[in-house]
This record gives C-alpha cells, sequence and structure tokens, in this order.
C-alpha cells in the first residue's frame, strides 16, 4: 500500500516522500486509518516499528488545515532523548505543513518552554515531571488541547511516572482522541487504557513482544572480568564497527568509557548522571561518527534513534526480556538490518536463558578465536593503556558469526563478520546498514 492510499493532506505526503519512507509500515498502515476516523488508538507495537509517524501523521493531518497560536496536541514521552526524537520526527514529517512543536523536558531552562506555551506550539512534546512544573502556572492551562498521545507507557510505568500521568491527565481538559502506545501491556498499564481510552481502535503487531524482524543475535560467554578486554577485541577485529553499548549501571558506563578510550577506541556515555547539553553532545558526537561507541544506561538510551544503527551491545545481560527488545530496538530500526551481541558472564546464563525462552529465540553462543579467554588481564577495566592497545592489536582470528532463529523456524537476517582490524579505531561516519528489499 502506498501512502497516497491513506489519504494524508498532501504537505503530509510530501515530507514522508521527502524521508525516502516508500509505504506505510505494518503498524502505520493499521493504525492511521482509525486515528483518521476519529478513534482512539491502542498500539502495542514493538519499538522501531514506525509508531512515531503512526501516531504523528494523523494528528498533523487534523492540525494542518487549522488557527495556529494554540497548542492542541500533547505527547508524553519517558525520557528526554524520546522526547527529542519524537520532535525531530515531528519536523521531519511536518516540514511543509509550517506546524510548529515544542519539546519540554527537565535539565534545561523553563524560560523558553513556557514561551512555548504562551505563543501556542502546535504540538508540545513533554516528559511528565517538567510538564508537571508548568502546569503550576496558569499559561499552561493547554484549555485547547483535543489530542493527547502516551509513549512507550510501559516505560513510564517502570520509572515510576504513572501517577504522574494521572496528575497530568486530571490537569488537561478530557482529550478528543487519545492515542496510547506501548510495547508491552502489564497490568497497570492496562487498567490505565481500560480507564481513559473509549472504544479503542486495538492494534497488536505481534501477539507477544518481541525484537524487530531484521536483528540477528549473538552470546559470547566470557568471564566478568574479561569482558571489557573482549569488546575491545571485537571492536579491533572490525567484528563491530559501531555500536551502542549497554551496562546496568552508570558506574560501569563510566569505567567502560574510559577503558575504550585509553585503548584508541573513540567513546562516550550517556547516562543519568550527566547533564543534558553533555547528553546531547554525547549522541550527537555518536550519530556524527566522532566517536564509535556510544555506552548508555537503559533509561538513558530511551529514545536514542541512530539512523541504521548496526550493533547494540549488551556489556551486561539486561535484567528482563523487556529490556532486551528495547535495548535492540535501537538496531534495525525500520527494515535495516542490524546485530546485537550480548557478553554472557557464567552467572548471567540463567537470565539470558530467560531472555530466549521469552522471546522465543535460541541465541547462538560464539567464541571469539585467539581471544585469551581464562587469561585473568592485568586490569580489565584499565591498566597499562600503552601494553594492552599492544597485546589486543596482536590478537587476531574470526569470530564464528552465526544467526538465531526464531522459535518458530524462520531465519533471521544473516551477517558475517570481517576479521580485519585495519582502520577500524578512527572515527567514521555512522555506517548505514543494508535495507531489506
Ligand atoms: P519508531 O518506531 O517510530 O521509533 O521508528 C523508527 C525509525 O523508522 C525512524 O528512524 C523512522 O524515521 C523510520 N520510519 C518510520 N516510518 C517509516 C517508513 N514507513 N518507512 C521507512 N522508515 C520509516
Amino acid at each position: 500500500m502506498p501512502f497516497s492510499a491513506l489519504k494524508l493532506h498532501p504537505t503530509l505526503v510530501r515530507g514522508v516522500d521527502k524521508l525516502g519512507f516508500k509505504r506505510p509500515s505494518p503498524i502505520q498502515s493499521e493504525a492511521i486509518p482509525p486515528a483518521l476516523e476519529g478513534r482512539d488508538l491502542l498500539a502495542c507495537a514493538a519499538t522501531g516499528s514506525g509508531k512515531t509517524a503512526a501516531f504523528l501523521l494523523p494528528i498533523l493531518h487534523q492540525l494542518v488545515d487549522r488557527p495556529r497560536g494554540t497548542t492542541r496536541a500533547l505527547v508524553l514521552a519517558p525520557t528526554r532523548e524520546l522526547a527529542c526524537q519524537i520532535r525531530d520526527d515531528l519536523n521531519a514529517l511536518a516540514q511543509f505543513t509550517g506546524l510548529k512543536s515544542a519539546v519540554v523536558h527537565g535539565g534545561v531552562a523553563m524560560g523558553p518552554q513556557q514561551t512555548a506555551f504562551r505563543r501556542g506550539a502546535d504540538v508540545i512534546i513533554a516528559t511528565p515531571g517538567r510538564l508537571l512544573d508548568h502546569f503550576q502556572y496558569h499559561y499552561a492551562a493547554l484549555s485547547g488541547l483535543e489530542y493527547l498521545v502516551l509513549d512507550e507507557a510501559d516505560r513510564m510505568l517502570d520509572m515510576g511516572f504513572l501517577p504522574d500521568i494521572r496528575r497530568v491527565l486530571r490537569h488537561v481538559p478530557k482529550p478528543k482522541q487519545i492515542f496510547f502506545f506501548s510495547a508491552t501491556m502489564p497490568p497497570p498499564i492496562e487498567k490505565l487504557t481500560r480507564e481513559i481510552l473509549q472504544e479503542p481502535a486495538k492494534i497488536t503487531l505481534q501477539r507477544k513482544a518481541a525484537p524487530a524482524e531484521g536483528v540477528s543475535h549473538a552470546a559470547y560467554p566470557v568471564l566478568a572480568n574479561q569482558r571489557g578486554a573482549l569488546l575491545v577485541d571485537l571492536l579491533r577485529r572490525g567484528h563491530i564497527d559501531d555500536a551502542l553499548v549497554f551496562t546496568r549501571t552508570k558506574h560501569r558506563a563510566d569505567r567502560l568509557a574510559r577503558l575504550l578510550n585509553r585503548n584508541g577506541i573513540f567513546a562516550e556515555r550517556i547516562h543519568g548522571n550527566r547533564s543534558q547539553p553533555q547528553r546531547t553532545k554525547a549522541l550527537a558526537g555518536f550519530k556524527s561518527g566522532k566517536f564509535r561507541v556510544l555506552v548508555a544506561t537503559d533509561i538513558a538510551a530511551r529514545g536514542i534513534d541512530v539512523e541504521a544503527l548496526g550493533h547494540v551491545v549488551n556489556f551486561d545481560v539486561p535484567a528482563a526480556p523487556d529490556d532486551y527488545i528495547h535495548r535492540v530496538g535501537r538496531t534495525a530500526r525500520a527494515e535495516a538490518t542490524g546485530e546485537a551481541l550480548t557478553l554472557v558472564m557464567p552467572e548471567s546464563e540463567a537470565d539470558l536463558a530467560g531472555i530466549e525462552r521469552a522471546l522465543g529465540l535460541t541465541i547462538p553462543r560464539i567464541r571469539l578465536e585467539d581471544f585469551a579467554y581464562g587469561v585473568a588481564p592485568s586490569a580489565p577495566q584499565g591498566g597499562n593503556a600503552k601494553n594492552r592497545a599492544k597485546s589486543t592489536a596482536q590478537r587476531s582470528g574470526n569470530a564464528r558469526w552465526s544467526t538465531a532463529k526464531p522459535a518458530n523456524g524462520k531465519r533471521a537476517a544473516t551477517q558475517s563478520a570481517n576479521g580485519s582490524s585495519e582502520g577500524k579505531n578512527r572515527p567514521r561516519r555512522r555506517r548505514y546498514g543494508k535495507r531489506r528489499t
């Protein structure tokens, strides 16, 4: 089905064309028609499915011919990064419409956000905490609000935002339409949907939440104190060219970024202790290719959208299957292919097995040939940089790469690794993933 079949406003079709979107993604073709008819939406879609345009396009369509200067749509998102990503998507989709958006999140001054409320930005995209700060003032009454979106509602629940969401709902006028998006539907979220949605069109693309197709999965068993060295080797040998690397803690993110930099691999980090300008700079540097690796904690990584990011690395096995989905959802977005690598310590095997069971995946275990397994590095998270760099550079060899098969036997995307480490450590532009045809 082409985009034109959705009968969107011509300015939006132009925007979609300009972005190079050839046809609506499944979530878009299912969500947009009922949304244009004025129905509420309840969508359970994996990240990377094109869900942002699925809720933005119908809203923009309904706003484009309306008088300007009134905020008619509010999008709630769990993190600053996701809010900014939605704003960027909106600006791209609405580039020929003249519609204006503003983003409202913590960590930056209130003043410009206040101006956006006063001027009546057509769409405000906000994180709940900062939005509630503004709600204390009369300029933020949002009395003309008609459309409300809750994006990544399950993540907002995880982050403890459910009471804040309820406060927001009490403050704003009853919206004409609500679009509710969540990758998973835990019971408190389901309860909320029953309370606030009216006969919503229900869109569930997968029965069970699952990582986007096009991701191949691999696990590297390794001892805890050798994970840093293994990751350095994978990067040096070119098995990974650029990667978003997840750690469970902020402290570990810092230490890992330092280790990588000491080994000549440009890395930055993004987590809750970093200021908004630092996060923005790290993300921009990663997107431009200045940094080859971005180390992130789960929460900070929400909303990171790097077009066709090749690799996501779980430096720690994520605590829950949903986290795995969210993490690997950062790669293979919108029909590209990508790789999810998990470093698995013996003590985390049970967690990984739980994730495999929950997602119906069998993740192949890979051994990196010629890696000094079992030989304790002198300083796994640091040490003499010069010597470490030398010893890792001296090692060579290829990892056997195979792909995970979903339980139904359908083959996921294949990927071969090349063993060259030449020139892998210099900054580069983001490599664009292959589009599946
Ligand atoms: P989302 O699930 O909204 O985070 O979308 C992920 C990515 O898919 C973004 O980079 C979008 O630009 C891209 N995208 C959204 N819709 C389409 C489409 N119909 N065709 C190709 N790419 C798309």
